[in-house]
């Protein structure tokens, strides 16, 4: 081949290959594909969680506990490299369980397995014994009558559909927010509900519950799907079936929280943002929800480190305090950085379990589409195709995304996560390090893209903003 020849045909390889990634430069494309093979060969993410659930354990909202997690962060930010490193303080409402018991005193005496629901006020000292009235879904409890349930334990036996994208929780966990506000409504003693999860074995699952202003608070607990099974059989039986229902819970007024922020500076102000939550409910040592979340995003961005190049917007992780009781970190988070929300161009938060990512999905505005185009055409051979426009970014990304912010979810697959959600079977064990590798591929990639990418991002809602002026 001629020197003429051979010219031609680099310059026609460069012109088309670019042209197929009009967006991204050649060299950033080279470099992302590299953070993927190399984040793809490493354990550092896995190791971090199995550090984390070891070394810290369950980490509960305000508890010293998840002081012990922020102390634990911290010092494995500086030992990866980062940056910036700081606590960012704020306060949560206090709540702890002490005590929890069900049982069925008649027609067939038999303990249950439960959980009390995070938020959920103590019943008396000695508990209480009161006749259970059974709903098959909350939407039937809340069309029943006002009147009728005074002195009655009300049980709402929804099941939850299993889904991989996890369509079926946000269904299902109206139940744990509303049931004791409608059983409070009807004038009930309690609330039982069956626990918002999928699987079949003897765990009972946490979470917040709600009350309203005005309603007469009452405890409540969830039952382990095989017991709100039992619980059924038993009223299909008996026209009366007789619970007992203990839950004594501590809560005294505000406790110490805090987020955790560690950055790769860039050479602008401008921030790309991936983050996880560093709390945990207390049954498991939360490992899926959200050890895996941490791992991930701390990982990502030592893969990021370790190229040694600045990028030209900054990589912020924040590890968010306080999700779990109601997104308090989060809200803190957009409180404190209030006035450099529109230097944020981009949030996205890993809280949907440790299996791969199979979804991309965003919240830009329309014209800028095209750059989430570009950014998977690069992450497509790590197994993701392309999702909807209604990323909602991850829990602690919620209130980012209301103030403005582009949104990126890299959507886990959520087949099997609500069979751990929030249980006491949320533990290390499950945590496969080969999925964890490519959550950290795509992660690594995707920030090194947004954060050099020669354009800006936008939201949906901005775009939807100017449309209504
Ligand atoms: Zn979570």
């Amino acid at each position: 081949m001629s020197f003429k020849l051979i010219c031609l045909f680099f310059c026609f390889f460069y012109t088309s290959s670019f042209a197929k990634n009009e967006i991204l430069p050649l060299k950033l494309i080279a470099q992302a594909k590299s953070l993927m093979k190399s984040s793809l060969n490493s354990f550092t993410g896995y190791k971090l969680i199995e550090s984390l659930t070891t070394e810290v354990g369950p980490r509960l909202a305000g508890s010293a506990a998840e002081k012990r997690a922020r102390q634990w962060a911290v010092e494995n930010f500086k030992k990866l490299g980062f940056k910036n490193i700081r606590v960012e303080p704020f306060e949560v409402q206090h709540w702890e369980r002490v005590k929890e018991f069900a049982s069925i005193t008649s027609p067939y005496p038999q303990a249950l397995s439960i959980t009390a629901l995070g938020g959920s006020i103590s019943t008396p000292k000695t508990g209480i014994e009161a006749e259970l009235v059974s709903f098959a879904t909350l939407g039937e409890l809340k069309r029943a009558p006002l009147k009728g349930f005074k002195g009655k334990i009300i049980f709402v036996d929804e099941k939850m559909t299993r889904t991989q994208d996890g369509s079926g929780y946000s269904v299902a966990v109206k139940k744990r927010s509303g049931a004791a506000i409608e059983a409070g409504k009807r004038g009930a003693l309690a609330a039982l509900i069956r626990s918002v999860g999928t699987d079949h074995h003897r765990f009972a699952h946490t979470g917040q519950m709600k009350y309203e202003k005005g309603v007469a608070a009452v405890p409540i607990a969830a039952l382990s799907a095989p017991d709100a099974d039992q619980l059924a059989r038993s009223l299909s039986r008996s026209k009366k079936v007789i619970v007992k229902l203990n839950i004594q819970i501590n809560a005294t007024g505000k406790r110490p929280s805090g987020n955790v922020v560690a950055e790769i500076p860039g050479k602008r102000d401008e921030i790309v943002l991936i983050g996880a939550h560093l709390d945990s409910w207390d049954l498991g040592t939360g490992a899926v929800d959200d050890g895996a979340g941490v791992g991930i995003v701390m990982a990502a961005a030592n893969e990021i480190l370790k190229l040694g190049i600045k990028p030209n917007r900054t990589i912020r992780v924040v590890l968010f305090g306080s999700e779990e009781v109601g997104l308090v970190g989060a809200e803190a988070y957009v409180k404190k950085h209030r006035d450099e929300l529109d230097k944020h161009i981009v949030g996205a938060e890993s809280d949907f379990g440790a299996r791969k990512i199979w979804r991309m999905d965003t919240f830009f505005a329309q014209e800028k589409l095209k750059i989430a185009q570009a950014i998977l055409e690069v992450l497509e051979p790590l197994g993701i195709a392309k999702g909807n426009n209604e990323a909602y970014g991850g829990p602690d990304i919620i209130p980012l995304r209301k103030a403005g912010v582009a949104a990126v979810t890299l959507k886990q697959n959520g087949w099997d996560y609500f069979d751990l959600h929030h249980t006491a079977d949320d533990t290390f064990d499950k945590i496969d390090s080969g999925e964890i590798s490519q959550n950290v591929a795509a992660y690594s990639a995707f920030a090194w893209m947004c954060a050099n990418i020669n354009d800006d991002f936008k939201s949906a809602s901005l775009e939807k903003n100017e449309k209504k002026n």
